[in-house]
């Protein structure tokens, strides 16, 4: 058996005041002809990332909507997880391809996972390229079997690309955060496309006052009378953190004050991670005012709560991003928001009007020295933000928008309850 997650519990009934009641009904509504149905979410782990960042609330809130569901992670050893972070870089559009060693290990892995999943429910979401494979085993499986992609596929590399798509194409349905990466080739299933959620009553976005996120911050060193610049993101060449440390000692030249802080969680499934802590603790070369922190200083989802409520603007510098739960998350709590131009972020974020959108290092200190010149502008365009989070990026939502996709694929009728699909 695969091993389970335990993902707590959650109750809708809590978010009432937070979704529309029109949402909330039509949650219910959909619901009902789902109940008891047996969902199993497979993914590469449980910890560090936004796959499962989405999955500990959307799981147990289905598990409250009727729905028996578990969630399940994948064995595997460094080799594989190399493999995998290689084949995640170039659907990302690095040109570094898999070597024949590599196909094989992620061959290997996929058949052992296979040989200890148990093929025993109504619907198989498989979360992004590490387990896609597990689906070519169970030909005669009577689940529908959907593959949710998180990645940015707007530029793949088609070689690596060309290897996954035998095993997408044997999914009911595919799940991708906007149009443009559905890749382009014959043979798939119908592309569904929405984008993720992020939990406005999880620790990670619950309220927390000016005051409380000042204590903590205050634990780690961050001294409270200068300003406070963030990211938040794992140590991916994606996330561009030696990018963020350009952009602040160009804000430095105007605000010598400044203090920055690269939050980033080490997730078991990157092992590129050390590598790109190590680049940047190295780049960030013994400034003082460069705080890197990560789960390895304690740093848990109240502590990176504070860090975005506590700072002056909340940089999201990355090259490529399938969406970017970090920029929702800082809009949420209404801070000034500072992002690349790129992927799911454009979903996020209208330049000039709910944040800044920035196509390199210098633009992105220019962007961060108007928030710091104009404190009351940040906050504008930041409130704005966080209607439009408020409207679209919440997890009930992404729930309603799974509820629907488990109809249709059961053949249920959905009238009325739209998702979009790909052209
Ligand atoms: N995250 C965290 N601690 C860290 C770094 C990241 O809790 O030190 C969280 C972050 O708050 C967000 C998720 O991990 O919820 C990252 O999701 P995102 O979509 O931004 O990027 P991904 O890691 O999936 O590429």
């Amino acid at each position: 058996m695969l091993q389970l997650v335990n993902v707590g519990h959650k109750s809708l009934a809590d978010y009432a005041t937070i979704a529309t009641r029109g949402l909330m009904d039509e949650i219910l509504r959909l619901a009902e002809p789902l109940a008891g149905k047996r969902v199993v979410h497979l993914s590469a782990t449980a910890f560090g990332g936004g796959v499962a960042e989405i999955n500990y609330t959307l799981i147990p809130l289905m598990a409250d909507a009727g729905l028996d569901v578990e969630w399940r992670v994948i064995h595997g050893r460094d080799e594989f997880f190399d493999a995998t972070k290689t084949i995640h870089n170039a659907l990302q559009g690095s040109e570094q391809g898999l070597t024949p060693a590599q196909k094989e290990v992620y061959t290997h892995y996929n058949d052992l996972n296979a040989r200890d999943f148990e093929d025993d429910y109504d619907f198989v979401v498989v979360h992004d390229p590490q387990p896609a494979a597990l689906a070519g085993h169970f030909g005669d499986s009577r689940a529908k079997w959907i593959w949710r992609c998180h990645i940015d596929l707007s530029a793949p590399n088609q070689e690596v690309l060309g290897f996954l798509l035998p095993s997408i194409k044997r999914y009911d349905a595919t799940v991708f955060h906007r149009e443009e990466y559905v890749p382009k080739a014959e043979g798939l299933p119908l592309a569904y496309i929405w984008p993720p959620a992020i939990d406005p009553l999880a620790p990670k976005n619950m309220a927390l006052s000016p005051e409380d996120a000042a204590y903590i911050v205050d634990q780690f060193g961050i001294d409270l009378k200068r300003p406070l610049v963030t990211q938040v993101s794992r140590f991916d060449p994606w996330k561009d953190p030696v990018g963020v440390i350009d952009a602040y000692r160009e804000i430095k030249a105007s605000y010598p004050d400044l203090q920055l802080a690269l939050v980033g969680s080490m997730a078991h499934d990157d092992p590129e991670g050390w590598r790109l802590y190590n680049e940047t603790v190295q780049y960030a070369a013994g400034d003082r005012d460069i705080y890197i922190l990560s789960n390895l200083n304690n740093i848990g989802a109240v502590e990176v709560n504070a860090f975005q409520v506590h700072s002056a603007a909340v940089i999201q510098k990355s090259i490529r991003e399938g969406f970017g739960l970090t920029v929702s998350e800082a809009l949420w709590k209404a801070r000034p928001t500072v992002a690349g131009r790129v992927g799911g972020i454009v979903a996020q974020i209208q330049d000039g009007e709910t944040g800044w959108l920035v196509d390199s290092p210098s633009e992105c200190a220019q962007a961060c020295i108007e928030i710091l010149d104009d404190p009351a502008l940040g906050r504008q365009r930041a409130l704005r933000g966080k209607e439009v989070v408020r409207r679209n990026f919440l997890t009930p939502r992404l729930l309603r928008d799974w509820l629907v996709l488990f109809n249709r694929l059961v053949g249920n009728d959905t009238a009325g309850a739209e998702v979009v699909t790909a052209a």
